[in-house]
């Protein structure tokens, strides 16, 4: 089986048991024991359950080896849904994720630009409408809807402290106004840590034990996974890798600081390095002639520049790269500081222009990763990297509808009325 579900504390054993069956893909009773080490008859139990309520289905039998075939359990994937948006400033990405996180449905519409919130939120409901029922999908078999946007968060109610061209949504209560307007409870997250947990409950880092998810949007992130749980650190914000400094008397950086990996090698940094350059920004299409047809958009913009490279044009070709090198040391310093066994690139601006930054990154962690002589550090591009983070809004409604983990829970000082759901902290 991949991940490592015998590591994860669970809140309860229905929980574990559902855990070690999505991450088998299918199992006996006799591997949940051996898996979870809970007894027979706490396994026939939970899994007795767990059928009634239609999570679960039996599903043929193992072959044999010389005693009595096994029943093989599985998720039975069609019994809940879950609903994941990422809002930027850029673009809206929706996917309707089954019980197992696999995408039934995605849809892509424009970003929330300069638009008012409540007009934005109303024309959200339409969407997430238009999302299930263009499916067929029972309403009443969707669990929640997944939001995540960049952070970072802010501690007291889940508003963010947000990046620049988002300044008008700093005081808006987004997930609130969203679940009276949908009906459906909201969680909510930043999105690197959710592009995180999507390559985790999708099986696409295997039995990897800690794990990074190096994002880049419109900024420079991290989702950070240990032993199947993320890291969220005090307050949502662990992982924030692109505000670490690499140049002392750097620009100026949105968070206040200088010298940010993000300000030297974010897409916004790349996209202005190439409007300077006149004969560049004219090859790349980013002129003032060009530019007159669309919107500005620093992820329009990079994916023009990431274009002039494929091309060969060597002005792109070294901006990416310098950017590229800025991003494989701020990989390898998270890698130093976490003890990564894997680093998966993601995010749109990676959807982009990863084939670039993949070699880059993983020669870096190669020559200079500092325990490399106990382990390597291996580098992937993320399968699914543009809806990364719509994918991890949604498999994180799924984990705290069916999986609260017990790592993440911040119980109240007094210890009354504890809510044992762990995502349920960033505010929903
Ligand atoms: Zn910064």
């Amino acid at each position: 089986m991949s991940g490592p579900a015998r590591a994860t504390a669970h809140a309860s054993s229905r929980a574990a048991v559902l855990d070690v069956i999505r991450a088998a893909g299918t199992i006996s009773r006799v591997g949940l024991i051996n898996a979870t080490g809970f007894t027979g008859a706490t396994i026939s139990t939970v899994v007795r359950r767990l059928i009634d309520d239609g999570l679960v289905v039996e599903t043929g039998r193992a072959e044999s080896t010389g005693g009595k075939r096994r029943v093989l359990l599985q998720l039975n994937q069609s019994s809940r849904y879950a609903v994941g948006v990422h809002l930027d400033h850029a673009g809206l990405t929706y996917v309707l994720t089954n019980l197992g996180g696999s995408v039934v449905a995605r849809m892509s519409r424009a970003g929330v630009g300069a638009e008012d919130p409540p007009a934005v939120v109303e024309r959200m409901a339409g969407e997430v409408d238009a999302l299930i029922d263009g499916v067929g999908v029972k309403r009443e078999r969707v669990l929640g809807l997944g939001l995540v946007s960049p952070g970072p968060l802010s501690p007291t109610s889940g508003m963010r402290l947000t990046p620049p061209l988002m300044r008008h949504w700093e005081d808006f209560p987004l997930d609130r106004a969203l679940q009276e307007a949908t009906g459906l409870p909201v969680v909510s997250d930043n999105d690197a840590t959710a592009a995180a947990l999507g390559e985790h409950w999708s099986g696409g880092v295997g039995g990897t034990a800690t794990f990074a998810a190096l994002y880049m949007g419109t900024g420079i992130g991290a989702g950070l996974l240990v032993d199947g749980i993320t890291y969220r650190g005090a307050s949502g914000n662990a992982g924030e890798i692109g505000h670490s400094c690499l140049d002392v008397e750097g620009p100026e950086c949105w968070c206040g600081a200088r010298g940010c990996v993000e300000a030297l090698a974010g897409p916004a940094a790349v996209v202005a390095a190439a409007r300077a350059d006149e004969a560049l920004a004219r090859a790349a299409g980013l002129d003032a002639d060009s530019r007159r047809h669309r919107p500005p958009s620093v992820t329009a913009d990079f994916a023009a520049v990431t274009r002039a490279a494929r091309r060969g044009e060597p002005g792109a070709r070294a901006l990416l790269e310098r950017s590229a090198r800025y991003l494989a040391v701020a990989a390898r310093t998270l890698a130093n500081i976490m003890d990564l066994e894997l680093v998966v690139l993601t995010g749109p601006g990676l959807a982009i222009a990863g084939s670039v930054y993949l070699p880059v990154v993983q020669e870096e962690l190669d020559r200079a990763f500092f325990s490399r002589a106990a382990h390597p550090v291996a580098v992937r591009l993320s399968r699914s990297a543009a809806t990364a983070p719509a994918i991890g809004a949604a498999a994180m409604v799924l984990q705290s509808e069916l999986v609260p983990l017990r790592q993440g829970l911040r119980l109240p000082d007094n210890l009354a009325d504890s809510e044992p759901v762990a995502v349920r902290s960033a505010g929903a």
